[in-house]
C-alpha cells in the first residue's frame, strides 16, 4: 500500500440541526489496518461513516484520501474515489440473486483503478473469501441468512474494488460462529490488501479483539484512542462505555 491510499479524518463536527451529533472527533486509520470505532446508542458512530462518504455534511474538519480532500463531496464521488460504505442493515437487493448483487458492484468497480495493495476482487476471489456464498449464487437475495447477507454486502463492496472499507454494525444480530467468520475475513483482507478499514460497532469485545486501534465515542466527543489491546485492558473505561 502506499499513502495515496491514506484516509485522514480530522477533527469533524456535525450536527442535524441542533442537535450535534459529532464534535471535533478525529479517527487514526491507515492501509493494512482495521480501526474501531465504539460507543453506546447515539455516541455518534452511523453519523461519523456518514460523514465520510459524503452522506452527511460536516460543519467543520477535514476528511481526505491519499491527500486528496474530499470534505462535503458528493457520496458518489467519494465513492468512485475508493471509499465503500457498507451501512446498517444489510442493504441487499432481495429480489435479485446473489450474482445479480455482485455484478452490480462489479459495474461500478469497472471504472476504479486496483485499490489497495495492488489485489483486484473479481467475483471468484469474494466467493473464495466467503464459499457460504458461492453455495447460494443463483438464489434470490431474499432467501439468504442474515450472516450470508452481510457477507453479500461486503463482497458486493469489494467489488467496486476500495481501498476503504467502512462497516456500519456487521455483527449486529448474528451468531458468534458467524461474526468471527467475518471479522476473519477483515483480517485477511488488511493483512493480504492493504485496504483500509473503519469498523463501528457495538459489539465492542469482539470488534476489539480483530481491531488494531480503537476510538471510543460518548455523546459525539471521542474519549479514548489507543492501541486496541490497550482499550481492552482497561476495565474502567471497558465498564464505563464499552459494555463489557
Ligand atoms: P446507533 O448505534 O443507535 O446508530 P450511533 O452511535 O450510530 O448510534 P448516531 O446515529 O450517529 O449514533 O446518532 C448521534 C446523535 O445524532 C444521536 O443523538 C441521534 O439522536 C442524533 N441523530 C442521528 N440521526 C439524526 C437525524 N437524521 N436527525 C436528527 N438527529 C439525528
Amino acid at each position: 500500500s502506499t499513502s495515496t491510499d491514506r484516509l485522514e479524518i480530522e477533527g469533524l463536527t456535525a450536527t442535524y440541526g441542533p442537535v450535534t451529533a459529532l464534535e471535533d472527533v478525529s479517527v487514526p486509520a491507515a492501509p493494512g489496518a482495521i480501526t474501531a470505532v465504539l460507543g453506546a446508542n447515539g455516541a455518534g458512530k452511523t453519523t461519523l461513516l456518514r460523514t465520510v462518504s459524503g452522506l452527511v455534511r460536516p460543519a467543520a474538519g477535514r476528511v481526505s484520501l491519499g491527500g486528496r480532500d474530499l470534505t462535503g463531496a458528493e457520496p458518489e464521488r467519494i465513492a468512485a474515489a475508493g471509499i465503500a460504505h457498507v451501512p446498517e442493515g444489510r442493504g441487499v437487493i432481495t429480489e435479485l440473486s446473489v450474482e445479480e448483487n455482485l455484478r452490480l458492484g462489479s459495474l461500478l468497480g469497472a471504472r476504479r483503478p486496483t485499490g489497495s495493495g495492488g489485489r483486484r476482487f473479481d467475483t471468484d476471489g469474494v466467493l473464495e473469501l466467503f464459499p457460504a456464498l458461492a453455495e447460494r449464487f443463483r438464489r434470490p437475495a431474499d432467501t439468504l441468512s442474515g450472516g450470508e447477507r452481510q457477507m453479500l454486502v461486503v463482497a458486493r463492496a469489494l467489488l467496486t474494488q476500495p481501498s476503504v472499507l467502512l462497516l456500519d454494525e456487521p455483527s449486529l444480530g448474528l451468531a458468534p460462529r458467524v461474526v468471527s467468520q467475518i471479522f476473519a475475513v477483515l483480517r485477511d483482507l488488511t493483512d493480504a490488501g492493504g485496504i483500509t478499514v473503519v469498523l463501528v460497532e457495538q459489539n465492542a469485545r469482539s470488534a476489539l479483539q480483530v481491531a488494531d486501534t480503537g476510538v471510543v465515542l460518548s455523546l459525539g466527543r471521542v474519549v479514548a484512542v489507543d492501541e486496541a489491546s490497550a482499550l481492552a485492558a482497561d476495565q474502567a473505561l471497558r465498564h464505563a462505555y464499552l459494555g463489557f
